[in-house]
């Protein structure tokens, strides 16, 4: 069976093709600047081909897609029937979709009234899923795969804010937590790894990128999460600046004479280690920096490892003890000395990494030293196979 996954962005296009009796991509690429000049790159059978091509909307995009898919040099199959499901990642979901769920003309009306939400993530979804109905036919299903869906069963003691509660009812503000699709795979992951089924373990996974959140993920379920009403709560990140004094927003609001989306530019953008450092948001030029003795730098890097560590005792004490600690995504899968700092934190809850196997990476393993009470695991994440997953769940029902 093959399910096609797409991600939309404003002016791109994503997309993979699975065979998912192998768990194999047999193709993928991106169509880029939609709209706009158009560029569109398609990796089949070990090649790359990249074309200039103008595609005025996704719907065009999207064929471009159809026709390199079954194209006689560059396809993987000889026609579009073959896709049993399209899978669409969709970041918010807010308390109306709280699993991957199969779309129609209705649901895509729920998710245009969901923009607000998430006004650069939510609408491209739409026009995606609107583009392969149109594209495709109305025979092929299309599943939106949200991000949020995962945090969803949270209790209300770790999702509702304590302020006036009119507020939730109103306009639904509460934490609803992101990278759900991704904590959701590792955690699923992380048991097969270990060897144990997921009612069994109390895992924190920590998905450190250049967005980064951290869940509490308790017999499979997660109990709480970093990331709240938007993806801007938690962790400090690459350039955003995760839990703050909110009085410190309106202080500085006050003083510099800015509004609120000014104010939301620089809570996003300007803010995180790049803040901190005024140097870069990635962390490899932050190390590089620290190395050669920039203060800063070295600060923000010690930031960002304490309040992880942090975060790992929080959940410890949420789920009531914790089995497993994984690190994925870009910092979590690559940078071993990250990890290190993390854990030597946390080393009173019984885990010492191997450095021998903490140096290594590209593969899931246990980093953790043999004997360890808390096992430490890094694993790659792969969103475009859990959505791929989720929808052949769906589809299957
Ligand atoms: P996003 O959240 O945009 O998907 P990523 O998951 O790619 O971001 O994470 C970006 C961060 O990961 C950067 O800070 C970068 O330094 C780090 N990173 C990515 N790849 C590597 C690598 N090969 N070695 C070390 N650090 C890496």
């Amino acid at each position: 069976m093959k399910i096609l996954v797409i991600n939309a962005g404003s002016s791109s296009l994503k997309y993979q093709l699975f065979d998912m009796d192998r768990s194999e991509v047999l193709a993928k690429g991106l169509c880029e600047r939609i709209g706009l000049d158009g560029c569109f790159t398609h990796k089949a059978k070990g090649e790359e081909l990249v074309l200039e091509e103008t595609m005025n909307n996704h719907s065009e995009a999207i064929k471009l897609v159809m026709k390199y898919l079954t194209d006689e040099k560059w396809g993987v199959i000889s026609d579009i029937s073959e896709i049993s499901a399209v899978g669409h990642r969709a970041v918010h979901g807010a308390e109306k979709f709280v699993e991957a769920t199969l779309m129609d003309e209705e649901k895509l009306a729920i998710m245009d009234s969901l923009a607000e939400f998430a006004p650069l993530h939510n609408p491209p979804s739409v026009v995606g899923i609107r583009a392969c109905m149109e594209v495709m036919g109305e025979d092929v299903p299309q599943v939106g795969v949200y991000d949020t869906a995962f945090h969803y069963g949270m209790p209300k003691t770790a999702a509702i804010y304590p302020i006036p509660y009119e507020y939730y009812e109103k306009y639904g503000i509460r934490r609803y937590g992101f990278h759900g699709t991704s904590h959701g795979f590792v955690a699923g992951e992380c048991a097969k790894l270990l060897g144990k089924a997921p009612e069994e373990l109390n895992i924190v996974t920590c998905h450190l990128g250049n967005g980064s959140s951290i869940a509490a993920v308790k017999g499979g379920k997660c109990v709480d999460t970093s990331m709240g009403f938007t993806p801007l709560a938690g962790l400090m990140m690459g350039t955003r600046c995760g839990d703050i004094d909110p009085a410190v927003a309106t202080f500085i609001m006050n003083k510099e004479g800015l509004t609120p989306d000014q104010m939301s530019d620089i809570m996003n953008k300007k803010s995180g280690a790049l803040g901190v450092s005024g140097v870069s948001s990635d962390f490899r030029d932050l190390a590089a920096e620290a190395e050669k003795g920039n203060e800063r730098c070295k600060l923000a890097l010690d930031m960002f490892c304490y309040q992880v560590s942090k975060y790992i005792g929080a959940y410890a004490a949420a789920m009531g003890g914790v089995d497993a600690i994984v690190f994925t995504a870009g910092i979590g899968e690559n940078n071993g000395v990250i990890r290190e700092k993390i854990i030597k934190n946390v080393e009173f809850l019984g885990t010492k990494l191997d450095a021998e196997k903490n140096a290594q990476r590209g593969f899931a393993q246990v980093v953790s030293e043999e004997g360890s009470r808390v096992q430490v695991c890094v694993i790659p994440t792969n969103e475009e196979l859990a959505i791929a997953q989720q929808t052949l769940k769906v589809i299957s029902k």
